[in-house]
């Protein structure tokens, strides 16, 4: 990846890079479009259903994140099997995601229609935000939630439990460490 030194992009790829860490513990490391799994070997990656570089404001958003393995994201090695992959086959993955998610997709959609500008301000809340989801205390109640959208939950549970801005930002100090042993967890 080529390095930025324009403070916002590299702040948006922080963003970015903690999203798809979530997406994939969110999937509990296992493809979601075939079931291979980290702990048996298998590379994974997280995949933007709409592509960061045209849609930027969704680019660090969990829901706009899926967890595939390295086979059914780019293909490799394996080009020449019958595998379909996100990256050579977008036409199969798009239905594919519409049949197996049709909520998420109309939301995404709706999503792409809204302008949201893109600031500095916006890409540090944003961190801030994924830091709190991730936040193994968290946790717990988020995955309860599935069903709503994160930026919902935030704004109905977190918003209230987090009013205490010091509080708040002391906690956020453990949360990469703590997504750091998470992963070390399911290495194991
Ligand atoms: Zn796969």
């Amino acid at each position: 990846m080529a390095k930025t030194k324009d403070p916002k992009e590299r702040l948006r790829k922080r963003c970015v890079t903690l999203a798809k860490k979530i997406a994939r513990l969110k999937a509990k490391e296992i493809c979601e479009h075939c079931g291979k799994r980290k702990q048996d070997g298998w590379q994974m990656h997280g995949s933007h259903i709409y592509p960061e570089g045209v849609y930027k404001s969704m680019s660090a958003d969990v829901d706009n994140i899926i967890c595939l393995c390295a086979i059914c994201h780019v293909g490799g090695f394996w080009k020449n099997s019958k595998n379909p992959s996100w990256h050579e086959d977008p036409v199969y993955f798009v239905d594919w995601f519409k049949k197996k998610y049709p909520k998420r997709a109309k939301r995404l959609k709706q999503q792409t229609r809204t302008i949201v500008v893109c600031d500095m301000q916006y890409w540090e809340d944003k961190l801030e935000e994924l830091k709190v989801i991730h936040s193994p205390s968290e946790k717990a109640r988020y995955n309860k939630d599935m069903g709503k959208t994160i930026k919902e939950y935030l704004s109905v549970e977190l918003r209230k439990k987090h009013s205490k801005r010091t509080r708040f930002l002391r906690e956020l100090n453990n949360v990469e460490k703590e997504i750091e042993e998470l992963e070390e967890e399911l290495k194991k």
